[in-house]
């Protein structure tokens, strides 16, 4: 196993995971792909690999389906009362928070990012989720419904039943939180699953897997595999007896999704790209705004599909917030994830790196300029430096496209109709933020944005009990608060005469 610096020291879990090829859970076994192929995954901060693991493939995830459907049909679960659903769903929070170290280091060695936020952010998020949804497993009620059919007497009400088999495939940029987005609902509900990393970060889904054992969920209730997209991931949003598919990742990714559920017509949500807009006005709290402003759009390295990645700020304070978020970005610190200096870790992947290398290439190509960073940080490991883009306009590729790294760009406004065209001129509707003093003001621009979520003085502030997902092509459905309980049940009316 290769890491750039070993600051600190690994936990025995980590080593042990990291040091043999990891395995597939299906029914409750750990196997070899049936196929017997592996995939490797890299650590992103040297580019070198740190551990194989089982490549999934259409047999695997026939056979991970067929465990799904037995577990729903017939297997304890199904007989199992929501109380005792919600206990082992809340056994399993306790045990990811008291493995926090050991998936936090996972987490930085399969992602790149900084061991400190994997703590901090990802590990207890995931845990909160786990947790919120567990309180769920007792509240998923139906309704009585007074009706009046040909002016008889009737009882009639409704019964929200779990979904059933659930194909679920999550990104790479916060692989075990995405995991859990996907899971806590679907457990809490009574739904079985079949999940799917993404190939590049499918590490510490395989440790929740160990601890979904432990924790005693019955056997082929959850199935992790892993594999790439086109052929495990495909499979799965294809497959005839998924009677529901969960997807988070690219909209390009989303739309193929979509074409493969049409098979079976299975129930689609989708949690997809952004390119939100992050508004400041000349009144705003510059100090706290600055700082905020530079945390949307580069935590996470920008990988988030949320990140505020549009920078609109009104014209007369236009260069002093471009210097200060510019300053910001200098003044981070990027390294290996597991350094405990490191603010900023690489992108996740090779391909990513080209990715956004390649978009400022485009940019500058099309008159852009980079006030901090712009290019590849260092040679080895796949490092971007922070970049803050000015000299931009609406129809460059870098405003209108999804970048997904730490690259934002910078436009002035004067007239607020005319940002709230220009903040509404995306395909996506993820996001959006809203930096102010004046409350009207921040409310009425609220109103007016065609996005999911809305930060107002703030960015990036999520909860399990805030509904989170996108307008336009960013999306179906919202995950979350107990909207996503939507996307795991489905609505029975029954009815009888009583008189
Ligand atoms: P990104 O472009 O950010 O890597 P993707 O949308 O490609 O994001 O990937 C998100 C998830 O979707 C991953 O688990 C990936 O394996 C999966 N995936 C990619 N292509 C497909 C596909 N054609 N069908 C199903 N899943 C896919």
């Amino acid at each position: 196993m290769a890491t750039a610096t070993q600051a600190v020291r690994l936990e025995d879990n980590v080593t042990r995971f990291v040091s043999q090829t990891r395995k597939m859970l299906i029914n409750g076994k750990w196997v070899e792909a049936a196929s017997g192929k592996t995939f490797p995954t890299y650590n992103p901060a040297t580019g070198e690999i740190l551990a194989q693991v089982a490549e999934g493939d259409r047999e695997d995830i026939n056979r991970a389906v067929a465990a799904a459907r037995a577990a729903f049909e017939s297997g304890p679960w199904s007989k199992m009362t929501p109380s005792e659903r919600g206990r082992l769903i809340w056994k399993l929070a306790d045990l990811i928070e008291k493995h926090t170290e050991e998936f936090a280091q996972i987490e930085s060695l399969d992602n790149g990012k900084p061991l400190t936020i994997a703590r901090i952010a990802d590990v207890p998020g995931t845990v909160d989720m786990f947790r919120y949804m567990a309180g769920w497993a007792t509240k998923i009620e139906g309704n009585t419904i007074p009706i009046s059919a040909f002016g008889a007497k009737y009882l009639a009400y409704t019964l929200r039943e779990p979904v059933g088999v659930v194909g679920q495939i999550i990104p790479w940029n916060f692989p075990l939180m995405m995991a859990s987005w996907k899971l806590g609902p679907a457990l809490a509900a009574g739904c079985c699953v079949v999940l799917k990393p993404a190939e590049q970060t499918p590490l510490s889904a395989l440790r929740l897997g160990e601890l979904i054992q432990e924790a005693g969920i019955p056997d082929g209730v959850v199935n992790v595999v892993p594999g790439y997209g086109e052929t495990a991931g495909a499979a799965l949003a294809a497959h005839p007896d998924v009677d529901k598919v969960a997807f988070t990742g690219s909209t390009e990714v989303g739309k193929l999704i979509v074409q493969a559920a049409a098979g079976n017509l299975k129930k689609v949500s989708l949690e997809l790209g952004g390119k939100s807009p992050d508004i400041v006005f000349q009144d705003a709290d510059l100090p706290a705004t600055v700082p905020g402003v530079s945390s949307a759009i580069f935590f996470n390295h920008g990988q988030c599909c949320c990140a505020g990645s549009r920078l609109y700020v009104e014209e007369k304070a236009f260069d002093k917030v471009v210097e200060g978020v510019s300053a910001e970005a200098s003044k981070i610190h990027l390294g290996p994830g597991l350094d405990p200096a490191t603010e900023m870790g690489p992108l996740v992947s090779e391909e990513q790196l080209k990715r956004v290398t390649g978009y400022l290439e485009a940019g500058f190509k099309e008159g852009a300029k980079a006030t901090v960073g712009g290019s590849r940080h260092g040679d080895k490991g796949y490092f971007v430096k922070p970049t803050v883009l000015v000299n931009t306009n609406q129809k460059m590729k870098v405003v209108q496209e999804e970048i997904f790294g730490p690259v934002v760009t910078a436009i002035p406004f004067r007239d607020v109709d005319d940002l709230i065209a220009k903040a509404n001129n995306t395909v996506y509707g993820l996001a959006a933020g809203v930096w102010t003093k004046d409350i009207t003001k921040a409310h009425q621009v609220a109103s007016k944005l065609r996005a999911g979520t809305v930060w107002i003085n703030t960015y990036n502030i999520f909860d399990p009990a805030l509904p989170f997902g996108g307008y336009k092509q960013s999306g179906w459905g919202r995950e979350m608060g107990h909207e996503v309980l939507e996307l795991y049940t489905e609505v029975k009316s029954v009815c009888l005469p009583i008189s």
